[in-house]
């Protein structure tokens, strides 16, 4: 998501509630001067430890936002999930350890959405008791606001010793305004990309890969692009047990599940975007991968199953216990 969109739908939203009928109450209603405490969610894939950490989360008018169905079927199906619109979207970011590095996959919206909406990982991290300097590398699945948004915080560097490793066609693409001209695609995504890459560019803190490949042992990128020029995959494997970070390839399970494929306005390419999320969901629901995304609801951690012509969502098993003790301890 972004900024220009985030304003349009967010307005669109408000507006929404502002005449809320009966049919509305379905909506996520948060209780008057209550704050959420920063969600923080613990797992283990293999040997490494995987922490879903929520950024936030925005409320999006959903029938602006996707392409290729109508109004009435787009509150058919939120109705079905028992939601409505305007939808709450979740924003996950993910820390991974990996050997002595702690990579952030994703940085969440920082600023960029505005106060109250979003900018929440600093504090979700605090509470998982790692600093912004802990930090050794950021994975970026693409250069959309709600994903780089964290890197610079009040115009200065929040991970600074962090390397930001991101598809290069993304950081070509969204760091030179005249691809705005050439292209048609919102400006905005060209201003705030610059400005959260630029400041880790001219620190030589950015690595950019133009192929798929390793960039740790145990972690490979894989370019998918569509949603943008650079959008990529990572994959965690430990011990045989994996997880692919996926990106943006889904933004609203009630819709885009069912339908793979609804697109979202800010697909760069839109049937490239839509050509991705097909045979992601296919090779993901044939192969019970587990896989993280950024904006289903928090923790956003499952597995994606065939059902009828489209496909379901199932959540990760939600732990909260001590762990079993270890076999050494017999
Ligand atoms: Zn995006």
């Amino acid at each position: 998501m972004t900024r220009p969109f985030f304003a349009n739908v967010l307005s669109g939203a408000l507006i929404c509630i502002a005449s809320a009928t009966a049919a509305a109450a379905a909506q996520t209603t948060i209780p008057r001067g209550v704050r959420q405490t920063p969600a923080v969610y613990r797992f283990s894939i293999g040997d490494v430890q995987v922490t879903a950490l929520s950024d936030g989360s925005v409320p999006i008018d959903l029938p602006k936002l996707l392409r290729g169905t109508s109004h009435a079927e787009v509150d058919a199906m939120l109705a079905r999930s028992f939601i409505a619109n305007p939808m709450e979207v979740s924003i996950n970011a993910f820390l991974v350890e990996l050997g002595n590095r702690r990579i952030l996959v994703d940085t969440g919206a920082g600023d960029l959405f505005g106060p109250g909406n979003g900018g929440r990982l600093p504090e979700a991290l605090a509470l998982a008791g790692i600093g912004p300097d802990q930090i050794t590398d950021i994975l970026l699945s693409h250069i959309h606001a709600d994903h780089s948004g964290g890197l610079v915080r009040g115009g200065k560097i929040m991970f600074r010793n962090a390397t930001v490793h991101v598809g290069k066609a993304d950081l070509d693409f969204f760091l030179d305004t005249a691809n705005a001209t050439k292209t048609g695609y919102d400006i905005h995504h060209f201003e705030q990309g610059t400005a959260m890459l630029k400041p880790y560019v001219d620190a030589g803190k950015v690595r950019a890969f133009d192929r798929s490949g390793e960039i740790f042992p145990g972690l490979t990128a894989e370019l998918r692009p569509g949603h943008t020029p650079g959008a990529a995959f990572y994959t965690l494997s430990s011990r045989g047990s994996t997880l692919v970070f996926i990106g943006d390839t889904i933004h609203a399970a009630a819709v885009q599940f069912p339908r793979p494929d609804v697109t979202v306005t800010f697909d760069q390419n839109q049937p490239k975007a839509r050509a991705v999320r097909q045979q992601a969901f296919a090779a993901f629901a044939d192969g019970r991968t587990l896989v993280a995304a950024p904006h289903l609801a928090f923790p956003g951690v499952g597995h994606i199953a065939r059902d009828g012509a489209g496909y379901r969502w199932f959540p990760i098993d939600y732990a909260n216990r001590a762990a079993a003790p270890s076999a050494a301890a017999h």
